[in-house]
Parts: C-alpha cells; sequence; structure tokens
C-alpha cells in the first residue's frame, strides 16, 4: 500500500534497522522501544490488521510466530523469556494500519493485564 509507513520500510524506501528477513516476513527495531529487545515483525504482503486474517492468508501467522522464535534466540531473549503483542483496531490503540506484532524482551517486563 503505498501510502503505509511499514510497507515504504519493507520496500527500503524509508530506513530501519532490520533484524530479519525472509521470503513472506521482516523484522526491524521499533524507533520508540519500551523494552532492550523491541522488534516489530510484520508480513511483507501489506494486511491491515488481525481483521483481515482470511482462511487464505493465515499462514502468515505462523510464518510470524516461527520468525519471533528466531529472532528471539539470535538477540538472546529465548531463554529468559519475551512477549509477542498485537494491537488490533482503535480500543487496543493500533497506531500502524499495517499488521505487526511487537517482540519485546530483554528485562523483567511490566505487569501483565490479563
Ligand atoms: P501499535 O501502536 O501497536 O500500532 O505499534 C506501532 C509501533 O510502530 C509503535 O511502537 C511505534 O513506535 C512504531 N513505529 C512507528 N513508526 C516507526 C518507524 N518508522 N520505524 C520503526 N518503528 C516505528
Ligand atoms: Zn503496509
Amino acid at each position: 500500500m503505498s501510502d503505509c509507513i511499514f510497507c515504504k520500510i519493507i520496500n527500503r524506501e524509508i530506513p530501519s534497522a532490520v533484524v530479519y528477513e525472509d521470503e513472506k516476513v521482516m523484522a526491524f527495531k521499533d524507533i520508540n522501544p519500551v523494552a532492550p529487545v523491541h522488534v516489530l515483525i510484520v508480513p511483507k504482503k501489506h494486511i491491515g490488521s488481525v481483521k483481515e486474517i482470511t482462511e487464505e492468508n493465515a499462514c502468515i501467522l505462523a510464518d510470524i510466530h516461527l520468525a519471533a522464535k528466531k529472532i528471539a534466540q539470535e538477540l538472546g531473549i529465548y531463554e529468559k523469556g519475551f512477549r509477542l503483542i498485537n494491537n488490533c483496531g482503535e480500543d487496543a490503540g493500533q497506531t500502524v494500519l499495517h499488521l505487526h506484532y511487537h517482540l519485546i524482551g530483554g528485562k523483567t517486563l511490566g505487569a501483565k493485564i490479563l
């Protein structure tokens, strides 16, 4: 999508610190990190949010989880643990309308809300 900031990152039209890339998935450092490791894992093909997941494209969620495992290992947060968080829609505070999962770790994380 031409006006999507994460599509522009994927297309290398704007810079980012890429930490992982494969055929379907890219991961780059969040510009405003909340933990020592804070990476955004995104599908290369534009999907707006979890609301746009269908039977046809749902396999990307497995790809994202497999990437999350690899990135957690590479960035040294696999053993002690991490969170993989998705915000979907207005009430959840989603600010970028390109599906993304926050991978955070590297410290004892804040209180769980559930
Ligand atoms: P969310 O609030 O779940 O939609 O998360 C969007 C995230 O994207 C925020 O944590 C932002 O800090 C991050 N973000 C926005 N623009 C960029 C960018 N150009 N490069 C890296 N991260 C970004
Ligand atoms: Zn996009």
